[in-house]
């Protein structure tokens, strides 16, 4: 539920707990403290949410558990495959009972990239020398995969232009 307080700002109100500020996303409506202590009344409002956006991009709510699939070793989701089926990162496919790597692989990779101006929104800033060169810009490069759950921030560039990949298929 969106509120305007005196300053103009746009708060939402925590489904949970009642609290308002304007730093509770509407797109969850539900508070980081209530996300932190709460998970039990939290995890059900915001799991759909996430299920959402991972389904605009093409990829899997889940890590696949298909019967008959193929498993995916690589990382700690442990695929299994259906024939047709992609990964949770969206890179593995199951072609005909065999693991396909569409990229991240030795002859191809997805990669995406763009001018951040100094100083950048990175997390090594406070260290980079980069910090000092306002007026500069830095090459951001991306690695366009990802088999944790993270779908914001840069990762909605990433995930973007890795639709387009998946859609070109
Ligand atoms: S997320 Fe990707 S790399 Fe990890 S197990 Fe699943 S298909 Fe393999
Ligand atoms: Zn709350």
């Amino acid at each position: 539920m969106f509120l305007e307080n005196l300053l103009g700002r746009t708060e939402t109100r925590c489904s949970i707990c009642g609290k308002t500020s304007p730093l509770i996303t509407s797109t969850l409506a539900v508070c980081a403290d209530c996300i932190r202590a709460r998970p039990s009344e939290a995890l059900p409002l915001i799991m759909p949410v996430h299920a959402e956006t991972r389904r605009k991009f093409y990829l899997p709510v889940e890590p696949p558990r298909a019967a008959d699939g193929v498993h995916c070793p690589i990382c700690t989701n442990e695929c299994v495959i259906g024939e047709g089926e992609y990964g949770f990162c969206g890179l593995r496919t199951n072609e005909s009972g065999r693991l396909v790597h569409l990229a991240g692989k030795p002859s191809a990779g997805l990669l995406s990239w763009y001018y951040d101006p100094l100083p950048t929104n990175c997390v090594a800033d406070w260290v980079c020398e980069g910090h000092h060169q306002r007026g500069y810009k830095n090459l951001a490069v991306f690695y366009e995969a990802c088999s944790f759950n993270l779908s914001f921030a840069h990762f909605l560039h990433r995930n973007l232009s890795f639709a387009h990949f998946l859609h070109r298929k």
